[in-house]
C-alpha cells in the first residue's frame, strides 16, 4: 500500500509529496511491531534507494515469514533527489536541520512535523545516509552517547562493520534521528557508500542486517545470516583524522577497510601541471581505514580519510 505522508503546494502549480509504502503481514495479529526505513533526507545520497527496493523485493519473495509492519520512505526530500541537490532546492536548506518542525510553521517546518508524526511510534527506525560526494564510508551506524543503551544492541544486529558512538556535546538537536530518539522512538543513523552513487555490495550487506534486526525483534521468521562482528568505538581518541597538507589531486594507494601500519602510504597528492608529488599521505598510526577520499581534488586541510586505531579492533 502506497500512501502520502505529507504534501504541500509549491508556487509553480506543483505539489511536493512525500510517500511511503507499507508492507503488512498476510496474517496480521492485533498489535504487530513496526520497522521504518527512511532515506533520501539528503537528496544527493542514493545508497538507501537501492536498500528500499531490495528489502521490499526480498520480503515479497517470502511474505509468509513477515510478522510485522514494514514502512518504507524512499524519498524524504523528493525535490532534492530529482534535482541532484543535497538540501531542499528552492529553500537552500538542509532538511536534516529542520526537525522536529512545527505543525503551524512554514512549508518546510510543516513537512518535518508531518514526517516525524508519521514515523514516531515505530519500534525501530533506520535513517540511511550516504556520506557526501567527497568521501566514501564503510557501512556504519552512528549513535549519540545519550541513547547508546537502547541503540547499541540494535546496531549490533544490523550487519554493519562499525558503530561510532559520538559525544553528546557534538550532537545536532535539529536532526531527524535526534528528534525521534529523544521522544522514545529508537532510530539508527546508517552512513555508507558515497553520494550520487549506488554501492550494491553495501546495500546488500545492510539488507541482510535489516532482516537480522527484524528477526531479533520477532518480525521475521525466515532465514537470516548471522550478523558480522561489529567494531564499536566509544572514545573520540579511537578515531584518527587525516587531512591534506597541500592542495592538489589525491591519488589513493589503498582500499577501503584496509588494515594499515603506521607509515604506510595511503596515497599521494600530486600537481598535474608540474608533475610534482606535493605530499605522500602516510598513515599516522596502525589502524583500519573506514572513510576514504572519493573526490580527487583537495584543498589544504581537506579530509583524506578516517582511521580506526588498532587498539579498538581487538
Ligand atoms: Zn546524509
Amino acid at each position: 500500500m502506497i500512501s502520502t505522508v505529507a504534501e504541500v503546494s509549491l508556487p509553480v502549480d506543483e505539489v511536493l509529496r512525500i510517500k511511503k509504502r507499507r508492507i503488512m503481514p498476510d496474517d496480521s495479529k492485533s498489535s504487530p511491531k513496526r520497522i521504518s526505513i527512511v532515506t533520501g533526507i539528503h537528496g544527493d545520497e542514493l545508497e538507501g534507494q537501492y536498500v528500499c527496493f531490495e528489502l521490499a523485493r526480498r520480503i515479497e519473495e517470502n511474505k509468509k515469514c513477515l510478522k510485522g509492519i514494514v514502512d518504507i520512505y524512499p524519498a524524504m526530500n523528493p525535490l532534492g533527489i530529482d534535482s541532484v541537490t543535497r538540501g531542499i532546492p528552492a529553500f537552500d536548506l538542509d532538511m536534516n536541520r529542520i526537525f522536529p518542525g512545527n505543525a503551524e510553521g512554514n512549508m518546510t517546518e510543516l513537512l518535518a512535523a508531518k514526517i516525524l508524526k508519521d514515523v514516531s511510534g515505530s519500534d525501530v527506525v533506520l535513517d540511511i545516509h550516504a556520506s557526501n560526494i567527497y568521501l566514501t564510508e564503510i557501512p556504519q551506524v552512528r549513535i549519540n552517547r545519550l541513547h547508546r543503551e537502547e541503540l547499541v544492541p540494535l546496531a549490533e544486529q544490523s550487519n554493519v562493520d562499525f558503530v561510532w558512538i559520538h559525544e553528546a556535546s557534538t550532537v545536532l538537536e535539529s536532526t531527524f534521528a535526534y528528534s525521534l530518539n529523544s521522544t522514545g522512538t529508537p532510530c539508527l543513523v546508517v552512513e555508507m557508500g558515497v553520494g550520487m552513487r549506488i554501492t550494491k555490495e553495501y546495500g546488500d550487506q545492510l539488507v541482510d542486517g535489516i532482516f537480522n534486526l527484524m528477526h531479533y525483534m520477532g518480525m521475521w521468521t525466515g532465514k537470516t545470516k548471522a550478523p558480522r562482528k561489529t567494531i564499536i568505538s566509544e572514545k573520540s581518541e579511537d578515531v584518527c583524522f587525516i587531512n591534506a597538507a597541500a592542495g592538489g589531486l589525491f591519488i589513493p594507494d589503498v582500499k577501503h577497510w584496509e588494515k594499515l601500519k603506521k607509515g604506510d602510504r595511503i596515497g599521494r597528492i600530486i600537481d598535474p601541471l608540474s608533475g610534482k608529488v606535493l605530499q605522500n599521505v602516510e598513515s599516522p598510526v596502525d589502524g583500519i581505514l573506514f572513510t576514504i577520499r572519493e573526490y580527487p581534488i583537495v584543498d589544504e586541510g581537506s579530509l583524506i580519510g578516517r582511521l580506526l586505531k588498532k587498539e579498538v579492533m581487538a
